[in-house]
């Protein structure tokens, strides 16, 4: 580690001064194949909970194999993010992992979000419940909550007692929204659970079944335009 950026969780430090409120900029990354009702329940939930003033969706790109990968192109899922947030004022799909000729992890991608927001600025990151236990076995994972705060979106019945014993002194019971706290916390999201993903759409849509409800109607347009989803073959 570079040493430049200390996580807060160690040691908070509280700035007398009263500084301008830190801006807090959320990243929701994913597949997005194709994007869907929950995951905006979620980028919602995220927005009000962190009091985000902006939010980065960013679609993943296309992984080596295609087999196993996405049905949608990177540029097809990334138009359709566009389409389902279109008139949300402070939200954007940021295309930089559409654009890299290879798979980035996450820690490269909040490391050139970090770079052009600059220190002064709360980072969140959100993710999963399912994906919280994993975090210890991701790229440079410490370096992550040097960059940034996470947001986790936990099924009802979570308990942060269970939490690996290596996250616990990023755990916060209550968020912390000084401007000490420009990265270094883990903390929950409240939502209820959405019994969705991007998997039983894309069944429902090759079966013929009517989507609508589950994904915007600019999307299920796009959707139709391009022939997406037809068919399960692979
Ligand atoms: P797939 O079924 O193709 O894996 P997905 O919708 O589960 O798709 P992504 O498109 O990668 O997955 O979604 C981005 C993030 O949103 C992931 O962290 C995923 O866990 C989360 N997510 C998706 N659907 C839900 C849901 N219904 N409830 C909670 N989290 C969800």
């Amino acid at each position: 580690s570079s040493g430049k950026q200390q996580p807060t969780a160690a040691a908070p430090a509280h700035s007398g001064a009263a500084a301008v409120a830190m801006r807090r900029v959320g990243m929701f990354g994913g597949t997005f194949d194709p994007i869907h009702a929950a995951h905006l329940r979620m980028a919602e939930a995220f927005v009000a909970q962190c009091r985000l003033d902006e939010l980065r969706l960013i679609p993943a790109g296309n992984p080596y194999h295609r087999d196993s990968g996405p049905q949608a192109s990177a540029e097809q899922r990334l138009a359709m993010v566009q389409l389902a947030i279109a008139g949300r004022a402070g939200w954007q799909a940021d295309d930089r992992e559409v654009r890299r000729s290879r798979p980035a992890y996450t820690v490269e991608t909040l490391e050139e979000l970090r770079a052009e927001l600059g220190p002064a600025c709360q980072l969140w990151l959100l993710i999963g419940g399912d994906s919280l236990h994993q975090l210890p076995g991701w790229q440079r994972w410490q370096h992550i909550l040097q960059l940034a705060n996470i947001a986790v979106a936990v099924r009802p019945g979570f308990d942060a007692a269970n939490l690996p014993a290596v996250l616990q002194p990023y755990w916060r019971q209550v968020p912390d929204f000084s401007n000490s706290a420009a990265s270094g916390t883990i903390r929950a999201l409240t939502l209820p659970p959405v019994p969705l993903s991007a998997t039983l759409l894309r069944h429902k849509l090759a079966g013929g079944e009517d989507c609508s409800g589950l994904i915007a109607p600019a999307v299920m347009q796009y959707i139709t335009r391009h022939r997406l989803y037809r068919s399960t073959a692979r």
